[in-house]
């Protein structure tokens, strides 16, 4: 699709609502059908909600806990949205809370809210506070714990901010947060100083303005990063006012969208959504994965859509002590990733935020996965193992060595197994 076919007007996003009134109220609006005549010319009406196969743990969760709502309701994310479990009440309905997590919740835990998709709620193991999905979103008191070498904003992204919501670290991308807001707080974020608000950080029409403003005035940025929060928790038309207003600078070659709403929220990936996406190619989508338990029916149509849309689809996974340190559960995860078109792409160190030191796992665990992967799958389902340098030093990749040293004109290698082998490198040396 042409730029000529992108009709917004540049200086607002659709319906001319502040973005901070429109992040809090999507939701709401769109199920009652609120949103006002505004005669600018919008994305035509096409169906909301996916026809989604419900696992069966979802389909007993839904039953237990919201009798009436229909698979209908159930279906439509904006329901999913408004329905967001957030409090110790809430939680202690549907779950048995241990001590640990209800002193959290009882307002001792960090300051990063807590908010769980109904439907991601479903996942959970509601007797067991070691289950890795509970783990990850339900708080604990460990959270309370400031470990050594932990900050607010462990990669100094406000260093490199160069205008509000900006950041702008390497030479050709950028990396654009749109929005404050996650369908579903992962209690290991690493813009927990900024997600969750409100905090004195509202969202504005003003700010996105001066974001692409400075995009355009830097034509060495070919690369643009959408992320947060969760831009998939932004209406359709919002996102398509963005997506529009970058797709027309002519510098900037390639889109990507940072989310976690596949995972947590599935019903989001409707056919408007995915056909509105796919007018703005080339437009990749980094989808963030933590466990093969992630991996439902509902995921999979969700990824399914997307890829029939031609959005390229790479994953991106914290590292996360008790969670998925082990080369079973990575394994398990990238395999069910490749059958859904999921390239899996970063194997994250996870960031000293403040709180965090319960996730955390030595490097050499990250390196043992690496070493239980190589070799033993294809090539195309490991990801690369990054640190993310503190400080704003950007991704460092890391590797087992594999490259033992140099014997003269050879150079000694190891393979996946161990076996040493020799590579003769003089004569092609000789020839460059
Ligand atoms: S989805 Fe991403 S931005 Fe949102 S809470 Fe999780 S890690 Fe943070």
């Amino acid at each position: 699709m042409g730029k000529q076919d992108i009709c917004f007007e540049d200086g607002e996003p659709p319906d001319g609502r502040p973005a901070s009134v429109a992040l809090g109220t999507v939701g709401i609006d769109a199920v009652k059908g609120e949103k006002g005549e505004t005669g600018r010319t919008r994305v035509p009406k096409l169906a909301t909600v996916s026809e989604f196969l419900a696992n069966s743990g979802t389909v007993k969760f839904r039953r237990k806990f919201f009798e009436d709502v229909s698979a209908g309701e159930w279906n439509d994310w904006h329901w999913q949205l408004r329905h967001r479990i957030t409090t110790l009440g809430e939680l202690e309905k549907m779950f048995l809370l241990s001590d640990e997590e209800r002193s959290a919740l009882s307002g001792h835990g960090s300051a990063f809210p807590v908010a769980i998709t109904p439907y991601y709620a479903s996942l959970i193991d509601p007797d067991n506070p070691s289950q890795p999905l509970r783990r990850t979103v339900i708080p604990t008191a460990a959270e309370r714990i400031r470990g050594r070498g932990e900050n607010e904003d462990p990669l100094g992204e406000e260093k490199d901010t160069a205008v509000p919501g900006l950041v702008h670290r390497y030479p050709d991308r950028v990396l654009f947060l749109l929005t404050d807001t996650c369908s579903t707080y992962c209690r290991y974020c690493t813009r927990s100083r900024i997600v969750g608000g409100p905090k004195d950080r509202s969202l504005s029409t003003e700010r996105w303005n001066r974001a692409i403003e400075y995009i355009e005035s830097n034509p060495s940025i070919r690369d643009v990063l959408l992320s947060g929060g969760d831009p998939l928790t932004l209406p359709d038309d919002t996102l398509e006012w963005l997506l529009s207003r970058l797709r027309r600078i002519p510098h900037v070659e390639v889109m990507r969208l940072g989310t976690k709403a596949p995972v947590v929220m599935p019903q989001r990936i409707t056919p408007a959504l995915c056909r509105m996406l796919g007018r703005f190619h080339p437009l990749w989508m980094s989808i963030h994965f933590t466990h093969p338990a992630e991996l439902t029916e509902e995921v999979k149509k969700a990824c399914e859509n997307l890829a029939n849309a031609g959005i390229p689809l790479q994953s991106q996974t914290v590292l996360l002590s008790g969670i998925n340190d082990d080369v079973d559960t990575m394994r398990q995860l990238f395999h069910g990733l490749v059958k859904m078109r999921v390239r899996p792409y970063y194997l994250y160190q996870c960031d000293p935020i403040i709180g965090s030191g319960h996730f955390r796992t030595p490097v050499e665990k990250g390196l043992e996965i690496i070493r239980g992967l190589r070799g033993y799958t294809s090539g195309f389902a490991i990801p690369t193992y990054a640190i993310d340098c503190p400080g704003g030093g950007g991704k460092v990749p890391l590797m087992p060595d594999y490259v033992m040293g140099r014997d003269g004109d050879d150079v000694v290698l190891k393979n996946y197994a161990g076996n040493l082998y020799r590579y003769f490198d003089g004569e092609a040396a000789q020839i460059h």
